[in-house]
């Protein structure tokens, strides 16, 4: 008791642990690599039940009655594979080229793209052979001299939540750090970057962290870490001497977002070590969806307060071959306005890498 006032309990937010399958598939030549007899003695040092399958594109008997408990399962399943395909997709604005180590996230985040993009196969995929992925990222550097060229690591993953099994982001921080006219960039949701710390980056690998207004955190995205452990994890990036950034994605427009969203740049700058914020960069990303997305989410996530109401969306026509719906242009400037001016007014050096 206090002054007769009963004490309240103080609420303490549980740490978010690092990503443990509950099933793990290896593909029979994924063992002749280093990484993948190494993924094998952690699995079975950690006791994860593991199976064999012939492709880590097919499969198909994971368990679950329903579509949602086979969605939720393939989340928390890993399968260990050879990377075949080598030609590297494009991944404008943030980077030339997407340079593939893992497909699929163990998050839930319900807007997340990866929803249609991996379409059946939800599972979480990581590639044993490192080695012919940097070979290629070596030819693609090399084509595009005397230009930089630059990859991003996160395109259809994120790959820091997978870093404690693989360790292939070292392995491409090491490698582009001695390369002159190469860049590697990665943006994360988890706060798992210890290891990354010691590693000689020579400033070439940008690390952004994914950050939002609180209400977007809590209300969108399960299982990823929360804002304290990533601003923490992102003063200790800065400290390491790696360039920072951070993703504002995807900005929604909800009752109250310009609470939400000035609260979360204000906290940022409050909380961020006053040597994080040279050279910081922002990108800002307006939530967007299809169709297609718009059916799986309401499947999978049945009670989510997402608001996907098309009538109130502008139609743009995508890459992918389908209209996507972004705000109609008033809010898009609304909004883009409003967050470009509390960047700025907390970070007065930040550069804005692009609103889209
Ligand atoms: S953390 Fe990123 S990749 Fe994973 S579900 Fe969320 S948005 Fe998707």
């Amino acid at each position: 008791m206090v002054n007769g006032l009963k004490e309240q309990p103080v609420k303490t937010i549980k740490p978010t642990k690092p990503f443990i399958p509950d099933l793990v598939y290896f593909e029979p030549d994924s063992l002749n690599y280093p990484k993948g007899a190494a993924i094998m003695q952690w699995v079975r040092d950690q006791d994860i039940p593991y199976r064999m399958t012939t492709s880590h594109n097919r499969i198909t008997n994971l368990p679950g009655d329903t579509d949602a408990q086979k969605y939720k399962n393939a989340k928390r399943t890993l399968v260990v594979g050879v990377r075949k395909t080598l030609k590297f997709d494009q991944s404008k604005p943030s980077a030339e080229y997407a340079i593939p180590i893992s497909t699929g996230c163990m998050a839930h985040c319900h807007y997340c793209y990866l929803q249609t993009t991996l379409g059946a196969k939800p599972y979480i995929r990581v590639y044993v052979n490192t080695d012919d992925v940097i070979s290629a990222a070596k030819q693609y550097i090399d084509e595009r001299a005397p230009e930089i060229t630059r990859f991003e690591a996160a395109c259809t993953s994120d790959p820091v939540g997978l870093e404690h099994i693989t360790g292939s982001l070292a392995e491409l921080i090491t490698f582009m750090a001695s390369e002159e006219l190469g860049r590697l960039r990665f943006v994360t949701k988890f706060h798992h970057v210890d290891s990354l710390l010691p590693l000689q980056h020579n400033g070439h690998t940008r690390i952004r962290f994914s950050i939002n207004a609180d209400y977007v955190i809590r209300q969108f995205e399960p299982a990823t870490s929360n804002f304290s452990e990533r601003i923490e994890a992102a003063g200790k990036i800065a400290h390491a001497g790696y360039p920072l950034g951070f993703i504002i994605a995807p900005i929604i427009w909800y009752d109250g977002w310009q609470d939400g969203y000035a609260d979360l740049l204000k906290r940022l700058g409050e909380t961020l070590p006053k040597d994080a914020t040279e050279d910081l960069t922002f990108e800002l990303i307006q939530h967007r969806f299809t169709k297609t997305a718009k059916t799986l989410i309401e499947q999978r996530y049945p009670k989510s307060k997402l608001e996907m109401d098309i009538a109130k969306r502008k139609s743009k026509w995508g890459r992918w071959g389908q209209y996507k719906y972004v705000y109609p242009d008033e809010q898009q400037h609304a909004l883009r306005e409003f967050i470009t001016e509390h960047i700025f007014k907390n970070f007065p050096k930040a550069t804005i890498d692009y609103f889209t």
